[in-house]
């Protein structure tokens, strides 16, 4: 049976700093302590090096689906996620976003995720990948990881 594998978007897929950079001084300082919650930020972020065509990779070989949380407070980020998810992936994701805070709840194989403690990650069943860790540090070492179960 295909491994099922789950990919967060913020500091995985989707470079959170490339939003707040276009943001403007005033708008930034506003929101300084919760920038997740200026509105449309999550619109204006671009892909993480290498992201799109690793995503492309997993969801050839691997039953794949986008896990992420949408920001309580913040009322354009449902929307701009799945903009941002048919703009940069469209096809290969289409109806495999799953946006929630209780990520444990999914049943699955593995997690590529930046936060090892936040929205449930420590509690998934299947393998955390850490994803800027010293074990995977970027998309090379992941695809490098999940390549040893792919047939060519
Ligand atoms: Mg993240």
């Amino acid at each position: 049976m295909n491994k099922i594998v789950y990919v967060d978007m913020d500091n995985v897929l989707v470079n959170f700093q490339s939003g707040l950079d276009k943001i403007s001084n005033e708008l930034r300082m506003k929101y300084i302590n919760d920038p997740d919650e200026i509105p449309g930020v999550f619109s204006l972020m671009d892909p993480i090096e290498d992201a799109i065509s690793s995503y492309q990779f997993l969801a050839k070989h691997f039953d794949t689906y986008i896990l992420s949380t949408s920001p309580w407070e913040n009322p354009t980020a449902l929307n701009d996620k799945l903009d941002w998810v048919k703009k940069y992936l469209g096809k290969v994701a289409y109806k495999r976003l799953i946006l929630s805070h209780h990520k444990h709840l999914n049943k699955g194989d593995y997690l590529i995720d930046d936060r090892p403690n936040h929205n449930g990650v420590d509690r998934f069943e299947g393998k955390l990948i850490h994803f800027t860790s010293d074990l995977y540090p970027n998309w090379k070492t992941v695809i490098d990881y999940f390549s040893k179960y792919v047939k060519y």
